[in-house]
């Protein structure tokens, strides 16, 4: 028929077919994102990257050691200026992340310098790597200033510019020694995990101002994990795997929010705190002994069928659930 031959033709036209739709291209023109710990390592491929793509970038490093020690503008000035040669604006901060006033100063400077704040990538970060039998509590108080609290510092007044807005994008830094454990990181992985934490429920605080938080727990080769990483492996990882899940997260077409992914070389996968359906023990009138405990173990330690809750209340509402007369009990 007529309109099957001109079906036919129009079938041999070539699509252009080959380019991505311009659609789907993230951009961040007209935003502005604040990187801690943006003079070296994951955080200057995050500053250059976003730049590259339009945002006005804040580059914040106090230029110390690995361990936190010292300091040096030279750090943050030399990647303000690999960002203005790329036709990027971008403004330096020497200030650390680990006080209050240090994290207000930050977020002051992208006001000052661009009037507002979209993006905020915690990830400022130093080691002092120790068993816990050495460990000295400058030690873990040192870990713990930077990671946990600099992303406090720096969020807090962030988010209060992002709640004016109605818009925000937020990610903390975790760590797979806070997820899964590391040796001699007891500081350190209590603070990544601790990260969680805060993001968990500055999720919620969020939701209502469109302000997405979330987890990146990367692995690549920095001088954190010079010493920590395989040779073979240390050239392939680099901080530029990391780099496009931190920027698909700090998208305005992001919607994911309270999520923690794992990136590496070009593996990126999604880790989560999950809840077994668990056991109920006793008569619900008298607490159980532990002898009960001991022989209901498997039931309560049994994962089978576990699921996430999306907050306290919805965990606690599948464990009262488990109460009800109706459902079977062990
Ligand atoms: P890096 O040492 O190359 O970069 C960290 C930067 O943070 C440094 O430039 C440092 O000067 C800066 N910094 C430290 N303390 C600061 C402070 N108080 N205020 C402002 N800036 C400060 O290390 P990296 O590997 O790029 O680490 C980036 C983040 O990723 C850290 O939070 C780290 O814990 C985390 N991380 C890295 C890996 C990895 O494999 N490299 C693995 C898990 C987590």
């Amino acid at each position: 028929t007529e309109r099957g031959f001109s079906g036919y033709f129009w079938k041999a036209v070539p699509l252009p077919i080959q380019e991505e739709p311009k659609s789907d291209e993230i951009r961040f023109d007209g935003q502005v994102a604040i990187v801690t710990g943006a003079g070296a390592g994951l955080g200057r491929i995050y500053a250059l990257e976003l730049a590259k793509r339009g945002a006005k970038l804040v580059v914040n490093d106090l230029g110390g050691s690995r361990d936190g020690a010292g300091g040096s503008q030279a750090a943050a000035d030399t990647v303000v200026e690999e960002i203005k040669a790329l036709g990027a604006e971008a403004v330096a901060s020497y200030d650390s992340v680990a006080t209050p006033e240090g994290g207000a100063a930050i977020v002051e400077k992208a006001v000052e310098a661009f009037g507002r704040v979209d993006i905020v990538i915690n990830n400022a970060g130093i080691l002092r790597d120790r068993t816990l039998a050495k460990m000295e509590p400058s030690e873990w108080a040192a870990i713990r200033s930077v990671h946990l609290d600099g992303a406090f510092n720096v969020t807090k007044p962030a988010f209060m510019k992002m709640r004016e807005q109605g818009y925000g994008r937020i990610i903390v830094t975790t760590s797979a020694a806070g997820l899964y454990g590391n040796f001699g990181q007891t500081n350190y992985s209590a603070a990544k995990m601790g990260l969680a934490g805060f993001m968990n429920t500055l999720k919620l605080e969020g939701e209502k101002y469109n302000i997405k938080i979330n987890a990146v727990a990367p692995v690549a080769a920095t001088r954190l994990t010079e010493d920590v990483l395989p040779p073979d492996l240390f050239e392939k990882l680099k901080p530029e795997y990391v780099a496009p899940l931190v920027l698909y997260l700090c998208a305005d077409s992001c919607s994911e929010t309270g999520m923690v992914f794992n990136a590496e070389m070009g593996c990126y996968n999604r880790a989560a705190v999950v809840t077994g359906p668990g056991a109920i023990v006793g008569d619900g009138v008298a607490p159980p002994t532990p002898e009960q405990i001991q022989q209901n173990w498997d039931a309560i330690n049994d994962m089978t069928g576990a699921a996430e809750s999306y907050n306290a209340t919805v965990a606690l509402g599948a464990m009262l659930e488990a109460f009800n007369p109706k459902s079977e009990s062990t």
